[in-house]
């Protein structure tokens, strides 16, 4: 044992970790990402020197400021295929769901009152649904399939002549898997419908482009693309359709009457950088995740049994793996992998642990949805750790399964199908 300076008594591991391991090591990239720091050095100036508001007309303070936001726009703008004008800068993402949903729906209240999205949905946009429910507003929550897929028929079938707005998420931030969203968004212009897509965890990962996925408006956030919290930005088509929205904060007519509020400049000019570095590096960069993800799925996959991926795997985010391992009870697991990040299976809603609603709707048993685990794979993820990550989890659950009775009763080959363990 030892001290870290700080009176914080550490353990000393019992062999030297490998070169490029550091723990705890971070593999829940989904949740947020690193800021990258050349994404810091970009917005370094405007967090000291250049400090105007982008708003201020008459001074170099303000005309700088508002330099760098237009620049900025148009890096976001370049990554999803659109112009900057049509790029409206928001606090993140839930902002920019509730103003695309909200503000269609009031803008379009005369034409119709439906909207469908589907139940795998970031809770940004089931809320906000939840929330105009209740002001009369009609909503279809599409299932999805075994695989994590919405059926394409299933939604051909809820479009009626109420329906004024369809929003479906680009890709899951549990399961990582695609929709299929230019076929959506098609379907969505054939029949007069405005489409809406959450694409946080596609932009930057995965080519997005609004004009050839039929896109009108979408949500994306810089947090998740290692650019700073606190910002995002919301595309809302100009032309073919042009698209309005109604104001959801009212205050001054910035972001052309869309989103009032002082310019968040430092975050903005971080998110145009992060929208630039991912459009240069994307492309390497996914090869070189699906290599880490392929390599620690078949490593868990060749060490232990009954372990089972959740979610397509052909329409997959690279950086992706969602896992279960049966017979292995979710929370203990976790305590057993503490120096890992991941997420769990399970929500912490109030007090209790709920069992993840996305893999719920795949048709998991609760007790399979907790001993579930998603990994997100970054750009500041090496080799060297999904190997640490990986013989950890296998000796924990090697170790946590030799414990398990109900293990014991499938390894001797009694079935156990009547029992809920095995529903899956
Ligand atoms: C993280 C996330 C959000 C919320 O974004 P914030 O910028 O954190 O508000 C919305 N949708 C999805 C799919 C996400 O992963």
């Amino acid at each position: 044992m030892s001290t870290d300076g700080t009176g914080v008594v550490i353990a000393e591991s019992a062999t030297p970790l490998p070169e490029g391991v550091h723990l705890p090591i971070y593999m829940d990239n989904h949740a947020t990402t690193p800021l990258d720091p050349r994404v810091l050095q970009a917005m370094m100036p405007y967090l000291t020197g250049i400090f105007g508001n982008a708003a201020s007309r008459n001074h170099a303070f303000g005309w700088e400021a508002e330099k760098a936001v237009e620049k900025a726009r148009e890096q976001v703008a370049k990554l999803i295929g659109a112009s900057a004008k049509e790029v409206i800068f928001t606090s993140g993402a839930t902002e920019s769901n509730n103003l695309a949903l909200k503000g269609i729906a009031e803008m379009y209240r005369e034409r119709g009152n439906h909207i469908i999205t589907q139940v795998t949905e970031h809770k940004a946009v089931l809320d906000t649904c939840k929330k105009l429910e209740k002001q009369g507003y009609r909503v279809t929550y599409l299932p999805v399939q075994a695989d994590g897929l919405i059926d394409i028929e299933d939604l051909k079938r809820a479009i009626d002549d109420k329906t004024i707005l369809v929003s479906i998420m680009y890709a899951n931030n549990e399961i990582g898997v695609i929709q299929p969203i230019r076929e959506i968004g098609a379907l969505c212009h054939e029949k007069g419908v405005l489409f809406h897509t959450d694409a946080v965890q596609a932009v930057g990962k995965i080519p997005v482009d609004v004009q050839k996925d039929n896109i009108d408006v979408l949500s994306l956030s810089g947090h998740k693309i290692y650019g700073p919290k606190g910002v995002g930005a919301l595309y809302v088509r100009r032309r073919n359709p042009r698209v309005q929205i109604s104001e959801q904060i009212n205050g001054g007519g910035h972001e052309r009457g869309m989103r009032s509020g002082t310019l968040n400049v430092p975050g903005i000019v971080g998110l145009g950088a992060a929208c630039e570095i991912a459009m240069n590096e994307m492309e390497s960069e996914a090869k070189r995740e699906i290599e880490l993800r392929d390599y620690l799925k078949a490593k868990l996959e060749n060490a232990l049994d009954y372990v089972h991926v959740n979610g397509n795997m052909d329409h997959h985010l690279p950086g992706n793996l969602n896992m279960s391992f049966v017979y292995v009870e979710g929370e203990s697991l976790l305590m057993g992998i503490n120096d890992i990040a991941v997420s769990s299976g399970s929500a912490c809603t109030s007090a209790t642990l709920e069992p993840s609603y996305v893999l719920k709707a795949l048709g998991l048993g609760d007790d399979v949805a907790h001993s579930s685990i998603r990994f997100g794979l970054g750009r500041f993820n090496n080799k060297a750790e999904v190997d640490y990550v990986s013989d950890k989890i296998i000796d924990v659950v090697q170790k946590l399964r030799e414990l398990s009775p109900l293990y014991e009763m499938v390894k001797e080959g009694i079935d156990l199908s009547k029992i809920e363990w095995a529903a899956h």
